[in-house]
C-alpha cells in the first residue's frame, strides 16, 4: 500500500540509520556513554555530547538545557507532572487546550485526580487557539501553560510565539508540545521564550524510542522527575544513554533543517495536487483552516461515507487514519474535530492523509483515483 501516515510516524532516512550502526557494533562506539574511566566509554559520551550540541543548536537553545528522552509521550509528561509537582505550593491550576495529544490530556487528567485543576481552552471552528482566551484563564492558582506547536490530526499551527511572548513577565511556566513541528518548522528558542519543548525523533526521519525535552534554565525550571537512577541526564532522566538513537536523530534532524524548505515546498505541492485531485468529486470538505498550518496533513471529510468504511474499504492500496494513530482501533469520532464544533457526517466522516518527504506526485494522484473511487461506491451503495 501507499503510505499516507507520516502524522503518526515517518521512516528513518537512510542517512539516519547510516550514523546509527558505528553506536551497535563492536569494532565502533558501542560503549556505555557514562563509562569514563575508560576511552572508549569516553568516546561514546562525547559522540553523545556532540549530538547533544547540534540539535540544541538548530532549535537555538544551549546544549545543558537540553536532554534525552524516549519521546514526546514521555517529554511530555516529564515536563507537565515534573513542573506540578515541584511548584504545588505555589498553585494547582494548569492551563491547556482541548486539542492536545493525549500524552499531554490524560498527564492533565491523572493531575486533576491528585487535586489540581486544569482549563482545557477550546479552538476555534478553524482548529487555533486564541491567545486572548488564554490569558483570561490565567488565575492566581496558574503555574503553567501547555500548548502544542502543530495539531497532529489538522496540521494547524498554533500562535506560540504570541503565547511565549504574552506570558513572558509572568511566573507561568510555558511548555509546547514541538512533536508535530520539529524538524518541520524552524523554532528558535533564543528568540521565543519557551519554558519547555518536548520533540519526538520518529516524526522527523530519525528512529523511534527516542525524543527530548528542552528545558530552560534547568536551576530555575526545577522538574521533579519521574525515574530514579544512574544519574544521567542531570538526575531528570536517568537511565544508559540510547547512543545509536541519539546519532540517528541529531543525523536526522540536520537533514531536516538542511531540506526544511525543500520538504514543505514538496509537501505544499503535493497537498494542492491531492485536494485538486479530490475536488473532482462533490461533498469533500477540508478540516481545519488552511492558511496557518503545515502542508504535510489533509484532514478530509466526505459527505455520507464514514471514515471506519473508507479506511477498511482502501485497506490494502492507502495506509491513511482517521483521527491520530493512538485512538484509531477504536472507532471514535476524533476529539479534536468534535471541540472544533465539528459534527455529523464531516465529523464521522473525517480521515487524515498525510505525507512528506518520500511521498511522489505518482503515489498521490493514485491516492486520489482510489479515494475517490472508493468514496463513489460506497454511496452508491448507501443508496441501494
Ligand atoms: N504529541 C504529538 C502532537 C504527537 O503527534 C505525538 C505522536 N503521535 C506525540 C506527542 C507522542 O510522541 P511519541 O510517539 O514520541 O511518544
Amino acid at each position: 500500500p501507499i503510505y499516507l501516515d507520516y502524522a503518526a510516524t515517518t521512516p528513518t532516512a537512510p542517512e539516519a540509520v547510516e550514523a546509527m550502526l558505528p553506536y551497535l557494533t563492536q569494532s565502533g562506539l558501542f560503549a556505555n556513554p557514562a563509562s569514563t574511566q575508560h576511552c572508549l566509554g569516553e568516546a561514546a559520551e562525547s559522540a553523545v555530547e556532540r549530538a547533544r550540541t547540534q540539535i540544541a543548536e538548530l532549535i537555538g537553545a544551549h546544549a545543558k538545557d537540553f536532554i534525552f528522552t524516549s519521546g514526546a509521550t514521555e517529554s511530555n509528561n516529564l515536563a507537565i507532572k515534573g513542573i506540578a509537582l515541584t511548584y504545588r505550593d505555589r498553585g494547582r491550576h494548569i492551563i491547556t487546550s482541548a486539542i492536545e495529544h493525549k500524552s499531554v490530556l490524560d498527564t492533565c487528567k491523572y493531575l486533576e485526580s491528585e487535586g489540581f485543576s486544569v482549563t482545557y481552552l477550546s479552538p476555534n471552528r478553524e482548529g487555533m487557539i486564541n491567545t486572548k482566551d488564554l490569558l483570561n484563564a490565567v488565575t492566581d492558582e496558574t503555574i503553567m501553560v501547555t500548548i502544542m506547536h502543530v495539531n497532529n490530526e489538522t496540521g494547524v499551527i498554533q500562535p506560540i510565539e504570541q503565547i511565549a511572548d504574552a506570558l513572558a513577565d509572568t511566573n507561568l511556566f510555558f511548555h509546547v508540545d514541538a512533536a508535530q513541528s520539529a524538524g518541520k518548522l524552524a523554532i528558535d528558542l533564543s528568540k521565543t521564550p519557551i519554558d519547555l519543548l518536548s520533540i519526538s525523533a520518529h516524526k522527523f526521519y530519525g528512529p523511534k524510542g527516542i525524543g527530548g525535552l528542552y528545558v530552560r534554565n534547568r536551576k530555575k525550571t526545577r522538574l521533579t522527575p519521574m525515574m530514579h537512577g544512574g544519574g544521567q541526564e542531570h538526575n531528570l532522566r536517568p537511565g544508559t544513554l540510547a547512543s545509536h538513537q541519539i546519532a540517528g536523530m541529531a543525523n536526522a534532524f540536520k537533514i531536516a533543517h538542511e531540506n526544511l524548505s525543500n520538504d514543505f515546498e514538496h509537501c505544499r505541492q503535493l497537498k494542492r495536487t491531492l485536494i485538486n485531485s479530490l475536488h473532482r468529486i462533490e461533498g469533500v470538505t477540508l478540516n481545519g483552516g488552511q492558511t496557518h498550518t503545515l502542508p504535510n496533513i489533509l484532514n478530509v471529510s466526505f459527505d455520507n461515507v464514514g471514515s471506519d468504511s473508507l479506511i477498511i474499504a482502501l485497506r490494502d492500496r492507502l495506509a491513511i487514519a482517521s483521527g491520530s494513530a493512538c485512538n484509531s482501533g477504536a472507532i471514535e469520532a476524533s476529539y479534536v474535530l468534535r471541540a472544533m464544533a465539528i459534527e455529523g457526517d464531516r465529523l464521522y466522516g473525517a480521515v487524515r492523509i498525510s505525507f512528506g518527504r518520500y511521498t511522489t506526485e505518482a503515489e498521490i494522484l493514485n491516492a486520489g483515483d482510489a479515494i475517490i473511487s472508493e468514496v463513489t461506491r460506497l454511496r452508491e451503495l448507501a443508496l441501494t
